[in-house]
């Protein structure tokens, strides 16, 4: 091995757990053997584990989907009232405790969610979203923007300012 492998056993990354490396590599990276809660084992690499790419067996991402179809997330459902309420700032807070990025209650920001679903991934904590028309409560998908972090986030409104200064 050109360089030295971290050793990420027994550490927990999301839903799953590292159990030991195996010889495999992918993208250069040491594929890991790590077992999920909900029982299966997975193959993930050092790199997805740690960026927090991958944070279960895909599991996650089925049970989200399914509730997410529950819910009509981003739609004006008449017929649902319960799980849904709007915070002093204005966002739109969607009663969902098994989602990884719940908050004490157990309630997760709507906006988050229909950004993972249009990427297909759960966002990273450090992601931030974006409201282009600066309305909090609109989520429609293409109101919505992803930055890597918070210094991109606030880059990009440094630069809205700017151009509204010149105009
Ligand atoms: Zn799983
Ligand atoms: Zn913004």
């Amino acid at each position: 091995m050109p360089r030295k492998a971290k050793d990420l056993t027994g550490q927990r990354f999301g839903r799953l757990t590292a159990l030991g490396p195996t010889t495999k590599r992918a993208s250069g990276k040491v594929v890991w053997e790590c077992r999920c809660d909900c029982g299966n084992i997975t193959y993930v690499n050092s790199r997805d584990l740690i960026r927090g790419n991958t944070r279960s067996c895909g599991c996650l991402m089925i049970e989200v989907n399914r509730r997410k179809g529950r819910l009509r997330i981003g739609s004006n459902n008449p017929n649902w009232k319960g799980g849904r309420k709007i915070n002093k700032d204005g966002y739109v807070l969607i009663y969902f405790p098994e989602h990884p990025a719940a908050q004490g209650k157990g309630y997760v920001l709507e906006h988050r969610l229909v950004i993972e679903e249009k990427l297909g991934r759960p966002l990273r904590p450090e992601e931030q979203v974006h409201h282009i028309d600066g309305n909090p409560a609109n989520n429609a998908p293409e109101n919505l923007i992803v930055f890597a972090n918070a210094g991109r986030h606030r880059a990009y409104h440094r630069k809205l300012d700017l151009i509204a200064e010149e105009t």
